[in-house]
């Protein structure tokens, strides 16, 4: 297929920067960047495995060549090793909002793996204290807001995922802790084996917040079961909802946001180029979506490089990228007074632009 390139403008650039933006696919732990990764192996005297790339540079090189989502699954889980203290996960995730901030992300809604952690002997509450004074301090300190949101692991049992879920009963409760997804490796392990769990936090929880990762090597029913059997109200990734018109249909119909990783999706050889995923489409269906950056240190970039590789693919227009603003905030799982606050800056950004673009 042959791909049109569309320039991405000083002046774009600016408008995509201050364009008030919304990160709600992010794996804290996948922001762990080789520096940081070393640094706290250092603090925390841990010998990596001889197969880990040994310096920043050979880290680099090996996150230009994962082969799909199991390579790089396989590197992720020895890197995130390095995470002991309360204090290593509060530097990991101030270091991310800290980023986030800088390309104009206001609102986040960020992943978490416990059960990477729980298996390494780490306890929740060494993990979640430090993830939720950097969620404050972010809040004090950038006037940002964000989200918790505890994913389990879908190559290990549901049992185990029961259990975690049991554990977390505390921080469900105090809204630490503000949603459940699913993440890891996707094919081998179809939503439906994780329904009890979901139905168990709804019990207790009925309005918590629920996605799963869907269709991104799944196929369009991943989607479909996810949304029918673990009631989620979010799907991430998704991008192979674009084998299915009725499903696109829902999508649109019931708004349901997908949150699509550009960069990433092309790092995991899920599609060769940013300009083969279905965003275009996505857009004139009416199927809200987000852009997100996933695991930003291991995929080249971070939510700002995601909005700008998207716009060298498909030269969306003010109008659009304004839709895409707006439909991010809409799908965002914070209260509407900050919906609204969102949504007057996304104008005052658009009216700034409207002459120049
Ligand atoms: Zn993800």
């Amino acid at each position: 297929m042959t791909l049109t390139k569309y320039e991405c403008s000083d002046c774009m650039q600016k408008f995509l920067k201050e364009l008030p933006k919304c990160e709600h696919h992010l794996h804290l732990e996948g922001t762990l960047e080789p520096d940081l990764l070393f640094k706290l192996a250092k603090r925390n005297n841990i010998t990596l495995p001889p197969t880990f790339p040994p310096t920043i540079e050979q880290c680099k090189t090996r996150y230009d060549n994962f082969s799909d989502l199991q390579d790089f699954l396989d590197h992720y889980y020895i890197g995130m090793s390095v995470l002991v203290t309360e204090q290593d996960f509060y530097d990991l995730a101030m270091a991310y909002f800290t980023k986030a901030t800088a390309d104009g992300c206001l609102h986040s809604e960020v992943f978490f793996d416990p059960q990477g952690h729980l298996e390494r002997g780490i306890s929740l509450d060494v993990v979640v204290s430090g993830l939720s004074h950097a969620c404050e301090d972010a809040r004090t300190s950038f006037g940002t807001t964000n989200k918790l949101i505890m994913c389990l692991l879908r190559h290990l049992p549901s049992e185990d995922g029961l259990k975690v879920i049991e554990s977390a009963d505390k921080y469900y409760q105090d809204g630490i802790i503000h949603g459940l997804g699913l993440d890891s490796s996707e094919k081998p392990f179809p939503p439906e084996l994780f329904e009890e769990c979901y139905a168990l936090l709804r019990s207790k929880f009925p309005e918590v917040a629920l996605t799963a990762h869907a269709g991104e090597e799944g196929d369009y029913t991943f989607v479909e079961n996810s949304l029918d059997k673990l009631k989620v109200t979010r799907i991430d990734h998704g991008v192979n909802s674009k084998h299915s018109e009725s499903l696109m249909k829902r999508l649109s119909e019931e708004q349901i946001m997908l949150s699509l990783c550009p960069l990433s999706n092309v790092k995991l050889q899920v599609v060769q180029d940013v300009g083969h995923l279905p965003i275009d489409l996505f857009l004139e269906r009416g199927v809200p979506f987000s852009i997100n950056s996933d695991d930003p240190a291991y995929f080249g970039g971070y939510i700002l490089d995601n909005y700008v590789a998207v716009h060298t693919r498909f030269g969306f227009n003010l109008e659009q990228w304004k839709q895409i603003s707006l439909n991010g905030i809409n799908g965002s799982w914070c209260d509407e007074g900050r919906k609204q606050e969102l949504r007057m800056l996304v104008d005052k950004v658009c009216s700034k632009y409207v002459d120049v673009l």
